[in-house]
């Protein structure tokens, strides 16, 4: 059991599911799923609420009802008054406009994105200067990513197993690996690495026409 510097077992709060540490030990805020961000102090024992009764007050019952929308994807957070009950707090809300800061699922698809879509169109035989800059690019990942802890696995497994910017299926490949060890992490699908796939899913789109 951890201890507190009195020596007394450690009154702290387990960490909600999902909440993500960052290098110094606190909450990391980008490095967590909003669904599953909820800031520490909710988590202390909170005093009765107004209403002299054990229920949640009703700033913890707007967080609720905010969390519960985070967790639905829908981002409705309907209006609700006092006396309502707490399962009803639970009921979606507009929460969350579309110019929020970024969290971890959101800055992780704009990256791939972006890292994907470059591999696919990265020349077939690159010049000296454009390995040199792709190298520039992916080796900086680890130091610069806002996620510290996501940086931090993407470093380990570059010392393993370094970039291939040689080619442009080497690279395509190479991500796709690397995003695939995140989703094996993430408990997700992994993804056909070969290069029809990848262009496929990156490049040219489906043979349907779909996309065009
Ligand atoms: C370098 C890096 C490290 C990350 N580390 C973490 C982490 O440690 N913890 C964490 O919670 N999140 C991490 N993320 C974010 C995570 O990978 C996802 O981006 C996030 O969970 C959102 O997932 P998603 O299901 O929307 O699709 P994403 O995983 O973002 O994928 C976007 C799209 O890419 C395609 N795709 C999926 N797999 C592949 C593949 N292997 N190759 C090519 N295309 C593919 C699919 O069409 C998918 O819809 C990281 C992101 C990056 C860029």
């Amino acid at each position: 059991m951890s201890r507190d510097t009195s020596g007394s077992p450690s009154k702290k709060p387990p960490l909600p599911p999902g909440m993500v540490l960052g290098p110094d030990g606190k909450p990391c805020k980008i490095c967590t799923a909003f669904r599953h961000w909820k800031p520490p102090t909710d988590n202390a024992k909170q005093p009765p609420s107004a209403n002299g009764t054990d229920g949640p007050s009703p700033s913890q019952q707007k967080t609720a009802a905010m969390m519960a929308a985070f967790a639905s994807g829908t981002g409705f957070v309907q209006p609700q008054s006092q006396s309502q009950p707490a399962a009803q707090a639970l009921a979606p809300k507009p929460v969350r406009p579309a110019n929020c800061p970024p969290d971890v699922e959101e800055l992780g698809r704009a990256t791939w994105t972006f890292l994907h879509t470059t591999a696919a169109y990265y020349p077939e035989k690159p010049t000296q200067t454009q390995r040199v800059n792709m190298l520039s690019l992916l080796r900086a990942l680890p130091v610069l990513y806002p996620c510290s802890v996501c940086a931090q696995h993407l470093g380990e497994n570059m010392k393993t197993r370094p970039p291939d910017v040689s080619t442009r299926a080497g690279l395509s490949r190479w991500l796709c690996e690397q995003h695939n060890e995140v989703n094996g992490r993430l408990g997700k699908e992994t993804f056909e690495c070969t290069v029809e796939k990848l262009d496929e899913r990156w490049k040219d789109g489906p043979s349907d026409g779909s996309c065009d």
